[in-house]
């Protein structure tokens, strides 16, 4: 492609992104000041979405005064997004417009580490065509599917390379298998790249930083995005940092390594240890973090370490990465606000080189973005960079995208 076609491609992009990333109306002046772009190339690129029906104009702008300056939006029921989420204990469908407004969806209890793949990918792929049919949407309205699993994924293939806490799953053409079974396509990649999607379009961010999440869920990982791509190492284990050592005596981890930090800071391990220890069973971080506070001993080891090891993760990926930001997504420590605290502390305290003023750590709070970020994988595909995006390559007439 010559680079005259090439730059018009991308300031259509970045005027899509400039149009979703608001999710609400925006004006023309508004879209050149954050693109960069002249009001008369925004007017074109509008027009040109308008026309492809993807942008809608709705109403006026009357707070400027003056000139009233149309407002526009995204026209979000012109696609839409399946998505599916497999963790360790289940799996979460939903079907979604553009806008990432819920139209239907479903969540199933399944353990993919005690059963056969050949049944893991039938029970995906029968609540695939369920959601599909309940959400009574024409097939050719969706963009695709984007199903995400928590460990590498060769993304170019949609092959699962390895699930450590599910290790039947090892070279696993999911893609391959879903698309035969529904006809329609399938982007397959690790989870926190899912939410490392979301975050690129749906949140304000540091423009061209680097900006990592660090997922604290079922496993520990890290996603790395600089200068708007995801970095994924030539491997896909890049950001594997749950299965880096702190303890050379420690546990045996499920990777087959010893003392990983993934063992003392998801809410399972945390809890395992905790219950073991206590009378009473507990399903809570929280109610662990009180017995500590009160004065129990077990229980305060094991918090200690927890915020030990969560320290680490953060000060690792400072040290490897230099971020303008980190994104920590961990439904235990969003309830947790002192713990929270007490690890920025241990990070700007202990290092020199980090300066608190330069680095913005902060909590995830939407419980929604891992299966929003599956929705991702196909909406990046439809808008994301210019190689990529099957809307600004297709044909102005076809919606069939498969
Ligand atoms: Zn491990």
């Amino acid at each position: 492609m010559n680079n005259t076609k090439a730059l018009k491609k991308n300031n259509l992009i970045s005027v899509i992104r400039a149009v979703t990333l608001n999710n609400d109306l925006i004006t023309k002046p508004e879209i050149a000041r954050q693109t960069g772009l002249t009001i008369a190339s925004v007017s074109n690129f509008i027009n040109e979405l308008i026309d492809r029906n993807i942008i809608i104009e709705k109403g006026y702008d009357i707070s400027s005064g003056g000139r009233k300056a149309s407002l526009f939006c995204l026209n979000s029921t012109v696609y839409y997004l399946i998505a599916a989420y497999i963790s360790l204990d289940k799996i979460q469908f939903s079907v979604y417009d553009l806008a990432l407004n819920v139209v239907v969806d479903d969540v199933i209890n399944y353990s993919i580490s005690e059963t056969s793949v050949e049944n893991g990918i039938e029970t995906i792929v029968t609540g695939i065509k369920k959601i599909i049919q309940n959400s009574k949407i024409d097939k050719n309205f969706f963009v695709g599917i984007g199903i995400t699993v928590p460990g590498p994924v060769n993304f170019k293939s949609g092959c699962i390379n390895q699930l450590v806490n599910a290790p039947k799953w090892t070279n696993v053409p999911l893609k391959n298998n879903i698309e035969s079974k529904t006809g329609i396509t399938t982007f397959v990649d690790k989870d926190i790249n899912g939410m490392l999607h979301y975050i690129k379009w749906k949140e304000r961010l540091v423009e061209n930083g680097t900006i990592v999440v660090l997922s604290i869920t079922d496993g520990v990982g890290a996603g790395v995005v600089i200068g708007n791509n995801i970095y994924r190492g030539n491997h896909y284990i890049a950001g594997e940092i749950g299965h880096t050592c702190i303890d050379l005596e420690g546990g045996v981890c499920n990777c087959g390594k010893r003392g990983c930090i993934e063992l003392y800071i998801t809410k399972e391990n945390i809890l395992k240890v905790a219950n073991r220890n206590l009378t009473e069973k507990y399903n809570s971080v929280n109610n662990i973090i009180l017995i500590a506070a009160n004065g129990n001993k077990t229980c305060k080891d094991i918090i200690d370490k927890a915020k030990y090891g969560i320290y680490l993760c953060l000060d690792n990926i400072i040290m490897a990465y230099d971020p303008d930001e980190i994104i920590i997504n961990c439904e235990w420590l969003i309830d947790s606000p002192n713990i929270f605290s007490d690890i920025m502390n241990m990070i700007f305290d202990n290092n020199r080189l980090a300066k608190r003023s330069e680095i913005n750590i902060r909590l995830n709070a939407n419980k929604k973005i891992i299966i929003q970020g599956a929705a991702m994988l196909p909406y990046e595909q439809l808008f994301g960079s210019y190689e990529t995006s099957i809307f600004v390559n297709e044909n102005k007439s076809s919606r069939n995208f498969y």
